[in-house]
């Protein structure tokens, strides 16, 4: 079978790796599906790419809808960022579980041979709240202009089209925003259609409106949010806004914040020069009891709840709550903050210096001073901080998608520290890592370091109705 050729009545199997699906063809080749499905159903399939091992494939219609099918609560719109939302959140939980245990299978002989006890895996832990649960909404203006559809739209506000920086679609209720975010949403865009300011388009550079992000404080319900703008503050755009910031903060008093962004850089990204248009220059959220301030860049989890959930089960873990802590990608240093009573000293090492320094303010916010917040790259500073103190007693690791750079394993080993906490939000390179910290993969330089043993592993949902899953 060749490109664009249809594939039909196939079986949806599995989730596989970053949100794609798994089928198995009549030709016996296995096929990989990229976009919305439901494990279960019976589908057509149009092939994207013949290859002699596989195909990749885009579904086309469903033919028999899967058991697992929910109908879309009403009101609710299905978009890229939340492709899951018809399928039941008990069988969400059930998939992402066996995507976990899945990527352990290839190094369970390996764990059943050399371990005297086996791990134990613990039930997922769900998301407190499943709808309304991101305290970070990212909103998008732009255009939709499609020959092929008969669509000349100019001025669209919500969120890019799966896979398309140019296309946006309209947002009519974002089901992972809450409700109140939603509300300003809807007042944004009207504001903003009503303007005659034409929206932002990105293969010219031209155009005003370019993105919209509601921040939340989840335990004070406070909000900040943040226009970013293809302009400069003149003083034009400045009365325009005055009277945008006026009808917002009368209408909603919980807004506690608002930015105008100058973003007149090419890269689809919040980013740029922030002035402070209303009220406070920082929201404070509550995390596990301590405060975190949030300024229009920092970092912050998005699922606040969720991030408790996920901490605290991190830190239940721990046996070793003495001594030297290394807490290797701190983001702004949540982690290493939460420890600290229990430390004599916490490292707190990430790669971008504004979330160092967002860490150091937030320690300082919460009285704590035994954590040092190093802005430097994992690997460098393990193997630095080796051949300086040669001491970790504990060790946290949270990387990106990626995992660990190599390098950092054997500087890592070298700490023969007495535990290591692996928070992963990808399982594919968790179980990659695992493999050497155990010991089942070593080159010779740390062939003689320790061989760690798996203990507990805990997959928790923090992004529900998303493929994401953090363990
Ligand atoms: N532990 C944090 C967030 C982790 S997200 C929390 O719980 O909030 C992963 C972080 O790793 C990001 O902040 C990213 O900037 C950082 N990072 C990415 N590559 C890195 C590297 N090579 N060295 C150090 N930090 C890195």
């Amino acid at each position: 079978m060749s490109k664009n050729e249809i594939l039909a009545n196939i079986t949806i199997e599995k989730l596989i790796f970053g949100g794609k699906w798994l089928a198995t063809a009549p030709d016996g080749r296995k096929i990989i599906i990229t976009g919305g499905c439901i494990p279960g159903s019976l589908v057509d399939l149009r092939i994207l790419k013949a290859k002699k091992s596989h195909y990749e494939a885009q579904e086309l219609r469903i033919v028999k809808k899967s058991p697992m099918e929910v109908p879309l609560p009403d009101g609710f719109q299905m978009y890229g960022g939340a492709k899951w939302l018809t399928i039941g959140y008990e069988d969400q939980l059930n998939i992402k579980t066996e995507q976990v245990k899945e990527s352990f299978h290839h190094i369970e002989k390996w764990i059943n041979e050399e371990q005297t006890s086996l791990p134990v895996f613990h039930p997922i832990i769900a998301s407190p709240e499943i709808y309304g649960y991101r305290n970070k909404v990212e909103f998008s203006w732009g255009k939709y202009i499609s020959a092929k559809e008969d669509i000349h739209d100019e001025f669209r506000f919500g969120f890019h089209a799966q896979g398309q920086f140019d296309r946006i679609i309209d947002c009519t209720y974002c089901a992972l925003a809450d409700t109140e975010t939603n509300a300003i949403f809807l007042e944004v865009d009207r504001l903003s259609r009503d303007s005659g300011y034409p929206t932002y388009d990105p293969k010219t550079g031209v155009g005003f409106w370019r993105h919209f992000v509601v921040r939340r404080a989840t335990s004070s319900q406070e909000l900040m949010l943040i226009f970013s703008i293809n302009s400069l503050y003149t003083d034009e755009v400045k009365i325009f806004f005055m009277d945008i910031v006026k009808q917002l903060t009368e209408k909603y008093p919980n807004i506690a914040s608002i930015y105008f962004l100058e973003n007149t850089g090419k890269a689809d990204i919040v980013t740029g020069n922030p002035v402070l248009l209303f009220g406070k220059t920082a929201i404070t959220a509550e995390l596990l009891g301590l405060s975190f301030e949030i300024q229009p860049k920092s970092f912050f989890q998005v699922n606040t709840l969720g991030a408790e959930k996920l901490y605290t089960e991190a830190i239940s873990f721990i046996k070793n709550k003495w001594g030297f802590l290394l807490d290797l990608y701190a983001g702004t240093g949540t982690i290493g903050i939460l420890l600290a009573k229990y430390f004599e000293k916490v490292y707190s090492v990430e790669l971008i210096e504004s979330a160092s320094r967002d860490g150091e303010k937030n320690a300082i916010k919460n009285g704590i001073t035994n954590v040092e917040f190093v802005c430097w790259k994992a690997e460098e500073f393990a193997k630095k901080f080796l051949e300086q103190w040669g001491k970790a007693d504990t060790i946290v690791i949270d990387p990106p998608r990626d995992g660990m750079h190599p390098s950092t394993i054997p500087s890592l080993l070298s700490f023969w520290a007495r535990e290591i906490i692996y928070v992963s939000c990808n399982p594919a390179t968790l179980a990659r890592d695992l493999e050497v910290l155990i010991g089942k993969t070593r080159d010779e330089k740390s062939e003689n370091l320790p061989k760690y043993r798996i203990t507990d592993v805990t997959p928790v949902d923090m992004f529900p109705h998303t493929h994401h899953i953090e363990t």
